[in-house]
């Protein structure tokens, strides 16, 4: 099953060169099916961690990809520019919150992530405050895996431990505690305000994941938390990054999660979706006001430019995926899917093993009580026809929105089949 030059010579993911986790060959991917080199077939719960929303292998976009590769793949964005880009702004700036007005092209969501950070430390140098370079968050959060990115991320469950000696230190505030569909509990800001009151002054930012913390946990968090850490950035002088990589393109039942709050930020990083996980794209949007104070600053530009810039590839599949979602009544798809997904993984909330059980637009979670054999029970899924691909005490759903209901049924039939089987101790076997 794994292939030898792969478990020999390529890294993956997260993963060991001495022992690699098996691996699986995929031959191609059509809409929610993943078909494996042994002819096998598998109903697709991850889309490609949050990116494949319209499936694999869809016509239209393949459409945009191929006419675009007609014109030119790629032409550097220093000196030049194309509709492709031109049009993903317009498109971008339709739908993302209205203050914002001026759009970075990033390579990948981590850089978008770096490039917020980046802007929030020239926009307070061009204020006169150069002392505010900085950054608070909360706990459990995800926001990429290079270097500053990285320092942003959970302090426990990110690299920190590792990487903590050559990590800038950031301030930390406990994860939001107050669930999106629970009872709002006032002092779950308690901490933020605490720490803004006395260190504001070294601070530039807030960065945050509005509503659903990814890969730090699975959360889904109160929406009252966004207005008042906005509240607080206002008083304090702080600016507020959302990291909408994740949720963004309808995955939580919005366009975007920063609607559930109703609270805008300042800056915003946006990937994963964006191309219908076609190929690499994020952006960093701002607001006039940033970029123009940026401006005037004494370096005068933004300082950052990767050479993959505005790719036309990404950019012309990322127009013709945003309109792709944008022609359809998404939102009763998505709603479709969180009513099947909550239906379906209720029963497994009385299982001994299981602490929990949440769903939000198309994401369903599974907590365990404790921490899963990753490789073991990804084996038990595939065997069961079905992509899968739990972390640590999580096994979580994030379909293509494509996905029909007799495969979303057959999803969640295997998965709670292979969660309830966890009891008796055969999930956890070693690999
Ligand atoms: C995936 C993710 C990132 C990093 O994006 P990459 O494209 O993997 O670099 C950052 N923030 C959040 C919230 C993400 O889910």
């Amino acid at each position: 099953m794994t292939d030898l030059f792969d478990a020999q010579h390529l890294w993956h993911p997260y993963t060991s060169m001495i022992n690699p986790l098996p691996t699986f060959k995929v031959k191609q991917a059509f809409a929610s099916t993943i078909e494996l080199d042994d002819g096998r077939q598998l109903i697709d719960g991850m889309s490609s961690w949050w990116c494949a929303i319209h499936g694999y292998n869809h016509p239209v976009l393949n459409q945009a990809v191929t006419d675009q590769l007609q014109r030119m793949s790629h032409i550097m964005f220093g000196g030049f520019t194309h509709d492709p880009a031109i049009e993903l702004g317009k498109a971008l700036l339709e739908i993302v919150p209205p203050s914002l007005d001026k759009i970075f092209y990033a390579d990948s969501g981590s850089v978008s992530v770096e490039v917020a950070l980046k802007m929030a430390v020239q926009y307070w140098t061009a204020q006169g405050k150069p002392q505010k370079t900085n950054f608070i968050t909360t706990r459990s959060g995800y926001h990429g895996d290079t270097w500053n990115a990285m320092s942003v991320c959970d302090p426990v469950t990110g690299m920190h431990q590792i990487f903590g000696s050559c990590l800038p230190i950031r301030y930390f505030v406990p994860a939001p505690q107050s669930r999106f569909d629970g009872e709002w509990d006032a002092q779950d800001i308690a901490e933020l305000a605490k720490t803004l009151e006395q260190q504001h002054q070294n601070i530039a930012a807030l960065i945050i994941e509005p509503i659903v913390q990814g890969a730090g946990g699975m959360r889904f968090y109160h929406p009252e938390y966004l207005r008042q850490a906005k509240l607080l950035c206002q008083k304090y002088n702080i600016l507020l990054i959302f990291d909408e990589i994740a949720t963004g393109f309808g995955r939580t039942g919005k366009l975007f999660a920063w609607e559930h709050a109703g609270v805008e930020p300042d800056i915003m990083c946006i990937g994963k979706g964006l191309t219908g996980g076609y190929m690499t794209l994020a952006a960093t949007l701002t607001t006039r006001h940033v970029a123009e104070t940026i401006s005037k600053g004494e370096a005068g530009v933004f300082m950052h430019g990767p050479t993959f810039m505005a790719n036309p590839l990404a950019c012309a599949v990322a127009v013709a995926s945003t309109k792709l979602l944008l022609s359809q009544d998404w939102q009763a798809n998505i709603q479709r899917i969180e009513q099947h997904l909550k239906q379906g993984l209720a029963p497994l909330a009385d299982l001994e093993h299981v602490a929990d059980v949440r769903v939000l637009g198309a994401i369903g979670v599974v907590e365990l009580t404790e921490a899963v054999n990753m490789a073991s029970l990804q084996q038990q899924f595939v065997a069961r026809g079905i992509w899968v691909r739990p972390f640590g005490k999580l096994v979580y759903v994030m379909p293509p929105y494509v996905i029909r209901p007799e495969e979303l049924e057959f999803l969640l039939r295997e998965l709670k089949a292979v969660v309830a089987e966890i009891t008796s101790g055969e999930a956890n076997v070693p690999a």
